[in-house]
């Protein structure tokens, strides 16, 4: 079967354009991120049929939309045009009398019938199907003027004298029809059945296949046959095994019982049965897991390898901690004296410090900042909002006046700003607040020893990247978040760095107070607005947060509010409907002015100030409100989740969250930690539209139950995908990451981690595992992309 055509090979690369005939499929397919084989071959089926019985004709049940197999003898064959329009209906009349004997029941009568515009099919159909030929059938029996019908069965000819039928034994053919199928996620674009056929046809001309013998795959009324038999035709698989070259150690496959990778393709695409199927599964799995840990090892070996400034002079620091109105709490200790310990080495420091929301990492960062700028060096924190800068920037200037602290924004005055990267790049000690604005190619820090990144899960690693490329030498890098990310993942998503746990709270802090409110339920919601004002009253503040900026005016075509929202949100992690699996059109979203108009008019809120706060303010204004809302002149702020990162009122007692149904439970639970920092009690209100008993209310009841941000981030992950959680929108069909779940294969990835550190150590370059080291390669560099948000 080899080609003969003289037409160049086709590898992993090979563009599907370049393949296939029909364009509509190659942009259905683009549109699914499926571009060229390599991509066609890891577009997983998300599940697999059950196994097709067989019966005698007399044994089908028709009507009960189950497919059946059988083995048939044709008796006539009839083909008839239909209507200029409609083309040409095939009716074959067949019997099963001979099989049916073997089954020990009668034999009974059956059509088949095809339809088709082509010519050219229904000639090529009934030149397979000759009287008296026998063919093996599975398709789903109906009833038609009183005779057994199968529209379109799935047909195999059975050899005897013609040597060109599809297979030559009725137990082979029977066996083949009655196997497993993959389903893919398809769209209205192109079926599963195509997506499968499209898959088959690459794999077999990666076998070498010609391509008009393997033509009919790409024939939308062929039905898909394009087995490609890996097991049984050692021609096949030798050209297969050549095609797809192994990535995981020969050694590593037979330890784990897992499949080559040319033999995973094909068992995941073309089962010989659902045991054979999940074994692939397992295996192209845990070459992800293996890879990326992989990939992350060596990211890690790599940075050790760079310089960075020693900075050991501890004073200043501890002058600091000294003026602290409070003691660190043993984690804080713990936490200063590793990030100590590691700034103290000449390469750069590569740690990720994860606490709850308020556990205390704010003063761990400034302490790292004091140590380098203590040592004669630069240090710069990057928040993920202007607000947060601002804080930031007040917190520290208040503390800290040994060094210039400087605030570098994107809003800032250009004047302003050219002083502030003047200092900079004069390497001058000093402390610089930033936002985004510190990714930018004007920002230059020659004697940068220490980058702060404050919530990590809004930046990217390129930028991450970006931040070493400031300083002369490398410098330590502190990357802080307060998305509590289960171990595993962690070692997923940041196994490049060494890792940091805040457990405790600080302060004796109030556990918040948790409830679900259904809008609908009219006394609860006033009841909640009393709760408010008492609180307020009491010289208290509270936040409402709303998804939308605006009331759209696109809202009364129902149904697309949620893809609205995105547009109009400070949030590119709201929920769709479609994430919901929701088909009922809900009532619009609420907007921050919408709210705020309607509950300034309501009895519980005369003679209250409210304010507004979305990420569309400019800065100036941003910061007037917040000071506004921190003083108590207006004590209850209506914002987007502008308001979600790092915020720090402490006079805020409750918080309204409209539309909770919509957000990710990690980011309720971050939104919820805005309120009860000073000690009071605390109050989150989860408004919700969820229907009841719907995954919606399954969530929200999560986060009401819990204040575990480890278990919430937990069951965030088990009900939505990783990606999301990451805040990355994903599935672009292009992330590294397609089979591996970080918290259901937990087991794996950390065998994996293991594994692979012996392998890099004793092949630290990977210079005797070539296939592994271009996948590394190619996932460092999809990784970026996988992990870069917003
Ligand atoms: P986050 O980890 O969310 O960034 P912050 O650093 O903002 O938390 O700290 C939350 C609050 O706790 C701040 O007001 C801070 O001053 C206070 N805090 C931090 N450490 C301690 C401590 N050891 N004892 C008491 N209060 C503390
Ligand atoms: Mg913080």
């Amino acid at each position: 079967m080899a080609r003969q055509d003289g037409t160049r090979d086709v590898t992993l690369e090979t563009p599907l354009h370049a393949l296939l005939a029909n364009k509509r499929r190659v942009s259905a397919l683009k549109k699914l991120g499926v571009l060229d084989v390599r991509d066609a071959l890891t577009y997983y089926p998300f599940r697999v049929t059950d196994p097709v019985p067989v019966r005698a004709l007399v044994q089908a049940q028709p009507g009960l939309k189950e497919k059946m197999a059988c083995a048939v003898r044709v008796r006539s064959v009839r083909v008839s045009p239909m209507n200029a329009r409609a083309g040409y209906r095939v009716e074959v009349l067949v019997d099963d009398d001979e099989f049916a004997a073997t089954l020990h029941v009668r034999g009974s009568l059956a059509t088949l019938v095809f339809f088709s515009h082509r010519k050219s099919y229904v000639d090529w159909l009934a030149g397979r199907l000759r009287v008296d030929g026998h063919v093996v059938i599975a398709g789903d029996p109906t009833m038609y003027m009183d005779r057994l019908q199968f529209t379109h069965p799935e047909l195999l000819t059975v050899g005897g004298a013609n040597l060109r039928a599809d297979v030559s034994t009725v137990a082979e053919g029977l066996q083949r029809v009655c196997r497993p199928r993959p389903v893919y996620h398809a769209n209205s674009r192109i079926s599963s059945e195509h997506i499968h056929d499209t898959i088959l046809y690459v794999l077999r001309l990666l076998a070498g296949e010609d391509p008009a013998t393997a033509m009919h795959a790409d024939d939308e009324t062929a039905q898909p046959h394009m087995r490609t038999l890996y097991a049984e035709n050692p021609q096949i698989r030798e050209h297969l095994d050549a095609a797809i070259p192994d990535i995981l150690p020969g050694n590593l496959l037979a330890e784990l019982n897992l499949m080559h990778r040319a033999q995973a393709f094909s068992q995941i695409h073309d089962p010989d049965s659902v045991g054979a199927f999940t074994q692939a599964i397992t295996t192209m799995r845990y070459e992800e897991a293996f890879v990326c840990q992989t990939a992350l090892i060596r990211a890690r070996h790599d940075a050790r390898e760079h310089n960075a400034y020693v900075c050991s002079d501890v004073q200043l620091r501890d002058e600091y901690i000294d003026t602290l109105p409070f003691v660190l709490t043993k984690g804080q200790r713990e936490v200063v004296d590793e990030i100590s310990h590691d700034m103290c080495q000449d390469h750069p420091m590569q740690r990720l410090l994860q606490g709850e929301v308020g556990s205390g990492k704010t003063v761990v960062a400034v302490s790292a900042m004091l140590q380098a700028v203590g040592s004669g060096h630069q240090a710069v924190l990057v928040a993920p909002t202007q607000v947060l800068a601002e804080q930031h920037y007040q917190s520290i200037s208040n503390v800290f006046n040994r060094a210039p602290v400087l605030l570098l924004t994107g809003g800032m005055k250009l004047a302003e700003r050219r002083k502030v990267l003047g200092t900079a790049a004069s390497g001058e000690p000093c402390i610089v607040v930033a936002t985004h604005a510190a990714f930018s190619k004007s920002f230059q820090a020659p004697n940068l020893a220490l980058a702060v990144i404050d919530e990590q899960h809004r930046f990217g690693v390129e930028q991450r990247e970006t931040l070493r490329s400031k300083s002369d030498v490398d410098p330590h890098l502190l990357v802080m978040t307060a998305t509590p990310i289960p171990r595993t993942a962690a070692m997923t998503w940041f196994g490049d760095l060494d890792i940091s746990w805040l457990t405790e709270l600080p302060g004796g802090r109030k556990p918040i107070q948790t409830v679900v409110i259904p809008e609908e339920n009219a006394p609860l919601m006033a009841e909640m607005f009393w709760h408010i004002r008492h609180r307020i009253d009491a010289g208290e503040r509270a936040y409402i947060v709303c998804p939308r900026i605006e009331e759209s005016t696109e809202d009364a075509e129902g149904g697309e509010s949620g893809g609205d929202a995105r547009a109009d949100s400070d949030d590119g992690m709201l929920l769709s409907d479609e994430d919901l699996g929701e088909t009922n059109a809900r009532a619009p979203l609420h907007s921050v002015h919408e709210i705020s108009e309607r509950l300034q008019s309501l009895p519980q809120f005369q003679g209250v100030r409210f304010c507004e706060l979305t990420g569309r303010d400019d800065d100036e204004t941003k910061e007037r409100v917040m000071a506004e809302f921190a003083s108590g002149q207006t004590p209850v702020m209506v914002a987007t989740t502008v308001i979600e990162v790092g915020v720090d009122v402490p006079q805020a007692s409750c918080i309204v969250i409209f539309d909770a149904d919509r957000y990710g439970l990690s980011q309720l639970h971050q939104l919820r930690g805005r309120v009860g920092r000073g000690g009071t009690h605390s109050w989150a209100f989860l408004v919700s539209q969820a229907e009841p008993n719907s995954i919606a209310e399954q969530r929200l009841d999560v986060i009401a139950h819990s204040l575990d941000g480890a278990l919430i981030a937990q069951k965030d992950l088990e009900l939505r995908g990783a990606g999301d959680v990451l805040g990355d929108t994903q599935s672009g069909g292009r992330s590294s990451l397609k089979l591996l779940r970080v918290v259901k294969d937990a087991a794996m990835i950390t065998d994996a981690r293991k594994r692979a550190e012996l392998l890099l150590d004793a092949d630290p370059t990977l210079e005797h595992h070539t296939q592994l080291a271009g996948a590394v390669l190619d996932f460092s560099r999809g990784n970026e992309k996988f992990l870069t948000s917003n």
